[in-house]
């Protein structure tokens, strides 16, 4: 019986309304009217030079893998307390993936720890701002400068933050942004690739739309289109851009109460002190986006507990991710290393219910329960 969900997707109201537009406009493959209003609204509020909306997050680091000319043998620095996705875009590529811990303190890369990770064969670092609170980004932009190497954000969890007032995203040379309806905004599936290299635009492009040149074809700057590259079909009908528009039409809306939610969680524990438990950690080079709230257990028997105490009343409050570096599919491929910080947010992270239509008083009752 459950009385509170751990996610509702919210619906704007306007959502049907544009799908229908969409429908009888009479263009609804991509890259129609409502893909060019999204793109043109990431572009203006954050300062990509390029986005292209995708069917995924997962396909848009995809096309990160493919830009970034990921070879065999390459090697790919990611996090392992993130989800799957963040590592498996680039293993389609070929790439050996080494896996870095996350922060004592916070489940983000340790960036401090990364630069003993770098060795001749490193071609990318892929930061996951986990629970759209930044990670560190400054000293990880300088090992790319320093050893060359591309930084692709995995900002999947992440739009609408910041890092030392940049928007989440615009950091990296490429990002990449969900719109899963557990996601802040949705489109039930959806994705976004954020670039900012002018010298990535043209080929991302391609590879956007089947290894075929058919946007510049579009914009007349070229007299037939063809196959030019590799790719795929990687770009969203209009259908599904248009469930979007109605959803960043409300962006600063959602925002805003999400926040609330966000708060009074954290003021209430805050004023309460909690045996054994950590409430999150928000640096203060980052802004708290209201993706996620958790808390931080001292063992797994503990969290385990509690969990099972809020189901009890109805309450659905779940962990997370499981250590990639130790998942059915990579740990023979591990190297070893014990990377204890993401064990520890593995075992120990609880998420507790956090959606718009989330009311005060449920906030208030599951905050009552934790701390009781
Ligand atoms: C949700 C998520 C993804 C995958 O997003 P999809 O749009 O479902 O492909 C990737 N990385 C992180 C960190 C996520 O939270």
């Amino acid at each position: 019986m459950t009385k509170v969900p751990f996610n509702k997707p919210y619906l704007t109201g306007k959502e049907a309304h544009y799908i229908y537009q969409a429908v009888y406009s009479g263009k609804i493959s991509g890259n129609g009217i409502f893909t060019k209003k999204c793109q043109e609204f990431f572009e203006n509020r954050y300062g990509f030079k390029k986005s292209l909306l995708t069917t995924s997050c997962t396909d848009a680091l995809e096309m990160c893998a493919i830009l970034a000319e990921i070879q065999p043998g390459d090697e790919v620095i990611v996090p392992s307390y993130t989800f799957v996705s963040t590592a498996l875009a680039f293993v389609r590529q070929g790439a050996k993936i080494v896996f870095a811990d996350s922060c004592p303190d916070n489940p983000n890369i340790d960036a401090s720890h990364i630069e003993e990770l770098i060795t001749p064969n490193t071609k990318a670092i892929v930061p996951v701002h986990y629970a759209g609170v930044a990670c560190d980004m400054d000293p990880i932009m300088d090992l790319a400068r320093k050893y060359n190497l591309l930084v692709i954000e995995d900002a999947a969890q992440a739009i609408d933050s910041y890092y030392k007032g940049r928007p989440l995203g615009s950091i990296g040379h490429l990002a990449a942004f969900s719109f899963h309806e557990t996601k802040n905004i949705i489109s039930g599936e959806g994705g976004m690739l954020a670039i900012n290299e002018e010298r990535f635009i043209r080929r991302a492009e391609i590879i956007w739309e089947k290894g075929t040149n058919r946007a510049e074809f579009f914009r007349g700057e070229v007299n037939k289109y063809g196959w030019v590259d590799t790719g795929s079909s990687f770009l969203p009908s209009e259908v599904i851009a248009a469930f979007l528009w109605a959803q960043l039409e409300n962006l600063e809306n959602i925002q805003q109460r999400r926040r609330e939610l966000w708060n009074r969680y954290n003021d209430v524990f805050s004023a309460v002190v909690l045996p054994r438990i950590t409430l999150p950690n928000i640096p203060s080079y980052a802004t708290n986006n209201a993706h996620m709230y958790y808390l931080i257990c001292q063992s797994l028997e503990q969290r385990t507990e509690l969990i099972k105490k809020l189901k009890e009343k109805g309450i659905l409050a779940v962990f997370h991710y499981l250590s990639l570096h130790s998942s059915e599919y990579y740990r023979d491929k591990h190297d070893g290393r014990v990377l204890s910080n993401a064990d520890h947010f593995a075992e120990c992270l609880v998420r507790l219910p956090m959606f718009y239509e989330l009311t005060n008083d449920e906030v208030d009752e599951i905050a009552h329960l934790v701390s009781g």
